[in-house]
């Protein structure tokens, strides 16, 4: 069922035991999943059928730190989410993803890469996946890993005729959920704003925001000032541990032969550090995006080259006309380490239109990043070069230590961390079923709930989470 607003929801029988508040990935995976163990639930979805100035005014906000994207123009605001002009890049989180690094403070999961495996079939039909290949080593440090790029699954497309039918999800568009209300140990209700006007509280007997990863911190924030506390009580975490995946070009490569590598429909290929290599660099992951240049390009790269490394440059000179194939940017993302002091929080002077506060994003790189890349790009052109089959060339800005670059594309769109899971809540706010500590019937989905982001884009992660915790909510709210 679909309702183009709260009083049309309301004027109908339609009967809702969860409460999901947004319909991307997180929310219209996590309704599929009630609804196929019988389980009633209503998604309040913000914004309309379509893309609108006036929806996408209430994103805005404020970075303060290092320069990042608009926060209105970060993500999407109407049904479907951020899933209406993602890339489509799918790959899930590594197993030493989930497990700490005993070098970096805050990282692990209190869940392990094998409990999100059984919901990889699932996956797989929603975001139109064919089989991942495995990893392959090029040394004992960096390993061949597979992004694929997707068709890029729009969830309002792809799932309106479904919801349209179902008559176990209701989905309510142009239905703001501006707070949840709580006593300290239950949510009590959801408070609604349809098409700019109060419209109550909603009551059901769960309620999941899936927001996204900023406004699910901004949702529970506001929820908190307005209840005192008494929608996430302990909340030394949240808004806090913020992530992106920074990217930047970091250098070229020259290569002796590029088809030993198995690339894609994009002709890209990506690799990543061995867990080994991390812990013994003690850096966070990366991954390192190998684009083909076009032929002029690798002349050009050997004549830069042959100003600053002529060595180097005539070992590639010598390649030109044998079996050279190519020169290669080296694009690079990383893993951030999860830092309290990269955090999420309401601004105390801008409001949107129906009065709850907007967020101030707090956000800078850290030390530890700048050596993961470096060091990344050197164990990369290390295994090149004792394997013979290239050499890399890392940008100046990167070697000398300058400011990253701003003309680039700076990060993934991302958005993850502030309701991070954990089992105390000195370091998180949901446990490991996605419940917030201390609340009986509260849950998180989506990528807010990461503990620690790895190196590679979001959304299958989050897809298998949602399963993951809708089947866990269909057996609480079925029994
Ligand atoms: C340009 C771009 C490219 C990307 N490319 C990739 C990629 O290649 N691979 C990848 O894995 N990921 C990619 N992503 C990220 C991906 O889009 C997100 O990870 C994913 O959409 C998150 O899903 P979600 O359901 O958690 O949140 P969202 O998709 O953000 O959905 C949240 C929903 O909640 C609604 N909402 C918000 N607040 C409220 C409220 N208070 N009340 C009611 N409704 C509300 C919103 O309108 C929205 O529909 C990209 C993102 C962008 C912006």
């Amino acid at each position: 069922m679909i309702f183009q607003d709260y009083e049309s929801f309301r004027a109908s029988d339609a009967a809702a035991r969860v409460c999901i508040i947004g319909s991307g990935p997180a929310g219209t995976t996590i309704a599929r999943k009630l609804a196929a163990a019988g389980v009633p639930s209503v998604i309040f979805e913000a914004g309309g059928e379509e893309w609108s100035e006036e929806s996408q005014d209430f994103y805005r906000g404020k970075v303060v730190g290092d320069p990042y994207f608009d926060l209105d123009v970060t993500r999407l605001r109407f049904f479907g989410g951020c899933s209406n002009h993602w890339a489509g890049w799918c790959r899930v989180l590594d197993k030493h993803d989930f497990e700490p690094k005993a070098w970096v403070p805050d990282t692990g999961w209190p869940i392990r890469r094998a409990d999100i495996e059984p919901y990889l079939a699932e996956v797989h039909d929603i975001l139109e996946l064919d089989a991942f290949r495995a990893d392959v080593p090029i040394s004992d440090d960096i390993r061949l890993v597979q992004l694929i790029k997707s068709p890029a699954v729009h969830f309002a497309e792809k799932f309106r005729d479904e919801i349209e039918r179902s008559p176990l999800i209701a989905l309510v568009l142009n239905t703001y959920v501006t707070e949840l209300t709580g006593d300290g140990r239950r949510i009590t209700g959801a408070r609604i704003s349809s098409r700019d006007r109060d419209a109550g509280t909603f009551v059901a007997d769960y309620y999941v925001p899936c927001t996204g990863g900023l406004e699910n911190s901004r949702l529970l924030l506001w929820s908190n000032v307005r209840s005192n506390g008494a929608v996430v009580p302990n909340a030394a975490a949240l808004g806090r541990y913020w992530m992106e995946h920074p990217q930047f070009l970091g250098g070229d490569a020259i290569l002796s032969d590029y088809s030993i590598f198995p690339t894609d429909s994009t002709n890209e290929a990506f690799f990543s550090p061995s867990p080994a290599a991390m812990e013994a660099r003690q850096i966070m992951n990366f991954g390192i995006r190998l684009i083909e240049t076009p032929y002029g390009g690798v002349k050009q790269v050997i004549a830069d080259l042959a100003c600053v490394a002529p060595d180097l440059a005539e070992w590639a000179s010598a390649q030109v006309g044998q079996h050279l194939r190519c020169a290669a940017q080296l694009y690079v993302g990383w893993e951030q380490a999860p830092l309290a002091s990269n955090f999420i929080r309401l601004s105390e002077t801008d409001r949107d239109r129906v009065g709850v506060p907007r967020i101030e994003l707090h956000w800078k790189k850290s030390g530890m990043e700048r050596r993961t890349i470096l060091e990344g790009l050197r164990l990369f052109g290390e295994t090149l070069a004792q394997k013979d089959i290239g050499r890399v060339r890392i940008a100046d800005w990167l070697l000398n230590g300058d400011d990253y670059p701003t003309d680039q594309e700076l990060a993934g769109h991302h958005h993850m961390g502030g309701t991070r899971m954990s089992d105390t809540p000195e370091k998180g706010v949901v446990d490991r079923n996605c419940k917030v500590h201390g609340i009986d019937n509260l849950y998180v989905g989506g990528s807010s709930v990461f503990a620690t982001s790895g190196q590679c884009n979001p959304t299958t992660t989050i897809t298998a989470l949602a399963c993951r915790l809708g089947e866990h909510l269909g057996r609480v709210a079925g029994a």
